[in-house]
């Protein structure tokens, strides 16, 4: 049946006076297509790979202070220059200097044996002949904050929390507050030391480093999981085990470090961008492949897949790499002060900094309108093995997480965290756990959703 002029009409104005705000907001069929294009191309490409191997070969760890992290940044933006972006540039990032130093680890009675230990971000020396002291084993900090003030005065504190192995990482909270907080809390009740069980999964005879608190006051480190076993079974057999702890490590002036950012300018909005996050900086153990040779090549690879397209996005693209994470965070915070005037202009962002295996869920934290258009990207990356969580709340992983909770919206593309702390934050942080087809499939994720966000003007925040 035809319609009437007037009952067209009347369709119209109704469509009209549909206020803006209630409208459902979609990607376009066009901004769809052009998306699965360009991810079934990156998806098949190793240039993330390419791009992890040369940073991590060529400049390998890139511990802030270190010749290693000036060298990863001159690497990042001759890289983000040669690849084709718009705009390359760097902004300073002041942190706390550290040095590691040395450290060695012993039982001297009643079983004399070495133990293989790594010192903890921002730990203090030692005295230069050691600590020789009888240890005190809690199970986790909460034993530890129980302790009675003064109780452990001229003794090594010793915190044995496992960290458990799960798909999406959760007990790492909880044990990184161990290794954060261990220092302070043994402190406060007259420790001279604090040794912690390694925050992780493996069985390796190596050490897993990583950041303290700021009022971290005496030498910290952290046992290999085997020698966190000997330990504990030395406890088992005498309640008088000691142990020298010498750590020659300790804080320093501040030192300058940078984030660096590459931009792919847009063609409408050009002042409007979508954020691409990892962190360079890394540990000095390992080379800084994993954590986050993985997410600086992932995301600068997702930009040269869309510049290679030759279409330009209507917004621009923002791929930034966070300076200083690893020791608190300090680029994103930095950049933040910087920024938050224009907090505004940052649509949507996406960080890559968890995992080896493949993605296997988006977690958007968006609007609710713009939800309808998750759901199309979703389904764009079912093919990938990728579900959409039916939460709503993301605020990006790590670095943009900063960003997320000021405002900004977020998806986190959550990898398979089984076994990535088996190597987090150690010596095994290298190329060989970086799998290709997971650099592949992410390639795909984040390419395709840095064209369909970039390629329309939805408003996430709505
Ligand atoms: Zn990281």
């Amino acid at each position: 049946m035809m319609r009437t002029f007037m009952q067209k009409a009347v369709l119209g104005m109704a469509f009209l006076l549909t206020p803006l705000s209630l409208m459902a907001a979609e990607f376009s069929a066009e901004n769809l297509a052009q998306a699965k294009a360009l991810a079934e191309k990156a998806g098949k490409s190793e240039l993330a790979y390419q791009l992890d191997e040369s940073l991590s070969t060529e400049v390998g760890p890139r511990r802030v202070g270190t010749p290693g992290d000036k060298a990863g940044i001159e690497w990042a933006v001759a890289k983000m220059k040669a690849l084709g972006f718009d705009r390359v540039w760097t902004e300073t990032v002041t942190t706390p200097g550290w040095e590691r130093g040395d450290i060695s680890v012993e039982a001297v009675s009643p079983f004399p044996q070495r133990m293989v230990a790594i010192a903890l971000g921002g730990s203090v020396p030692t005295p230069a002949d050691g600590i020789e002291a009888q240890v005190v084993a809690f199970p986790n900090l909460d034993a530890l904050k129980a302790a009675e003030a003064g109780s452990l005065k001229g003794k090594i504190a010793y915190i044995g929390y496992q960290m458990k192995p799960s798909i999406d990482g959760a007990d790492y909270g909880v044990a990184g507050k161990q290794r954060y907080l261990g220092s302070e809390v043994a402190a406060s009740k007259g420790a001279s030391a604090v040794l912690i069980r390694s925050v992780g999964t493996d069985n390796d005879r190596i050490g897993h480093t990583g950041a303290q608190g700021d009022k971290s006051t005496i030498p910290a480190a952290a046992l290999s999981i085997p020698d966190a076993d000997l330990l504990e079974s030395m406890m088992k057999r005498s309640d008088k085990v000691t142990l020298k702890i010498n750590i020659s490590s300790r804080k320093t002036a501040d030192v300058k470090t940078a984030n660096v950012i590459g931009e792919v300018t847009g063609t409408e909005r050009p002042e409007d961008f979508v954020v691409l996050g990892s962190h360079l900086d890394s540990w000095d153990v390992g080379t800084g492949a994993v954590d986050d040779g993985m997410g600086v090549a992932i995301t600068m690879a997702a930009a040269k897949h869309i510049i290679d397209s030759g279409k330009k996005p209507k917004r621009s693209i923002r791929v930034i790499l966070f300076g200083a994470e690893e020791i608190g965070l300090y680029g994103v915070k930095q950049y933040y002060e910087k920024h938050k005037d224009k907090l505004g202009n940052h649509i949507i962002g996406a960080e890559w900094d968890s995992g080896t295996r493949m993605i296997h869920q988006l977690r958007p934290g968006v609007g609710e309108k713009s939800l309808a258009a998750i759901k199309q990207m979703a389904e764009l990356l079912k093919p990938y093995g990728v579900a959409l969580h039916p939460s709503n709340s993301a605020k990006g992983q790590s670095d943009i997480s900063v960003l997320g909770k000021a405002g900004m919206p977020a998806i986190n593309f959550d990898s398979d965290l089984t076994d990535y702390f088996d190597y987090h934050h150690t010596e095994n942080d290298t190329m060989a756990n970086v799998p290709p087809e997971t650099m592949r499939q992410a390639s795909a994720v984040y390419t395709a959703f840095a064209w369909l966000t970039a390629n329309s003007l939805i408003d996430f925040r709505k």
